[in-house]
């Protein structure tokens, strides 16, 4: 059937968002039509209004979705109506040599699936029947939303409310997973996490729980780096003012960083937390910078030191194990989620939610539907 939805669009680029209603067809095959109860507000999400993301408007936004599965189509036999399911922002294909070697991240559907779902067509529609593309295959900032079925995880919910099973979907599993899946912080290291939004808290909380003795939180906003020590930092750091970062922040850790991530989006910021490791340590670009950005290391520092410069895109999810591992983590009171949220929107106040976002006031706002 086909769903009428409110819908958080960008119609253009840098103007603030609209909510319109939209229609959203059902599932075709291997396919399942959700009903959402709480969507993320991200960073990416801005990204795509605000052009750091080249997507070309009008665009359904919205990844980091938790909600129940209403309608399933043909061929689907690992949901059923009734389900709780997140979204996943990337692909999982399961058949390439990513998903066949535990990496489906970087699945090779995801980047077919950037405006679409993976086979290039959508099922939402505006008031004047005119096509909207939809934000990494799920467009799940509306009231429903049709997506393929490797776009969706299931997951046992109970006794967790809808926003905090959103969160899992993106910000926490990026920022949790680039601490214990792609850096594998070890017991007893020193941590260095430039940026302690939505994302970055979630290094912080991963790097606590991998039991690193020194968790150091940069950022310019003071009241960011109170909230991060209550996610695990030991030790905070404003920048604000300082003549030579890395000259403060080698001090401060005795020598430098076995580990140092940017959750913010810079070239000049990574070169910062790679010069702030201490020798043998590993780099991680968490933050999505802009399109034509680049960083410089110095050459030999790879050699000769044997520094790792990385990347991680999802914090190496592996969204089918690792969604259900979060919230089991939260669910025993070791994974902080609540903490996170620092705003509940309704979906017709989606625009004062990207506004504060843009503005820095919010950890995470969430939009919870009605
Ligand atoms: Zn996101
Ligand atoms: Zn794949």
């Amino acid at each position: 059937m086909n769903y009428q939805a409110k819908a958080v669009i960008t119609r253009e680029t840098n103007a603030p968002v609209v909510v319109e209603t939209i229609s959203v067809e059902g599932p075709r095959h291997g396919e399942v039509t959700i009903k959402l109860g709480a969507c993320g507000v991200c960073h990416s999400d801005l990204s795509a209004v605000n052009g750091t993301l080249p997507f070309p408007p009008p665009v359904v936004l919205g990844h980091e979705g938790a909600g129940t599965v209403v309608e399933v189509g043909g061929g689907v036999t690992e949901f059923a109506v009734g389900d709780t399911v997140l979204s996943s922002f990337v692909t999982m294909c399961g058949i390439c040599r990513y998903c066949t070697t535990g990496r489906p991240n970087l699945c090779d559907l995801t980047a077919k699936a950037m405006l679409t779902l993976p086979d290039g067509s959508v099922r939402t529609k505006d008031a004047q029947g005119k096509p909207l593309s939809i934000f990494s295959g799920c467009g799940v900032m509306a009231e429903y939303a049709t997506l393929h079925t490797g776009n969706v995880v299931k997951v046992d919910a109970r006794g967790v409310k809808m926003e905090c099973c959103a969160l899992v979907s993106c910000g926490v599993m990026t920022g949790w997973g680039a601490a214990v899946n792609t850096a594998r912080v070890q017991p007893g290291s020193v941590c260095i996490v430039f940026g302690a939004g939505g994302v970055g808290l979630n290094t912080i909380q991963g790097c606590a729980m991998s039991g690193a003795a020194m968790v150091v939180a940069v950022d310019m906003n003071d009241a960011k780096l109170e909230i991060a020590k209550t996610f695990g930092a030991t030790h905070t750091f404003n920048p604000t003012g300082s003549d030579d970062v890395v000259k403060a922040l080698k001090k401060l850790t005795g020598g430098g960083a076995d580990y140092a991530f940017e959750c913010i989006g810079f070239g000049s910021i990574i070169a910062q937390a790679y010069s702030c490791l201490r020798k043998g340590g590993t780099a991680v670009m968490v933050g999505v910078a802009k399109m034509p950005d680049t960083t410089t290391v110095r050459t030999n520092t790879l050699v000769f030191e044997e520094k790792v410069l990385t990347g991680s895109v999802f914090g190496g999810a592996r969204p089918r194990h690792d969604f259900p591992r979060l919230l089991g983590l939260y669910k025993a009171g070791r994974l902080k989620l609540d903490e996170l949220i620092t705003r509940r929107y309704t979906i017709d106040e989606a625009p004062q939610a990207f506004d504060d976002l843009a503005s820095g006031r919010n950890a995470r706002g969430v939009i919870v539907f009605g």
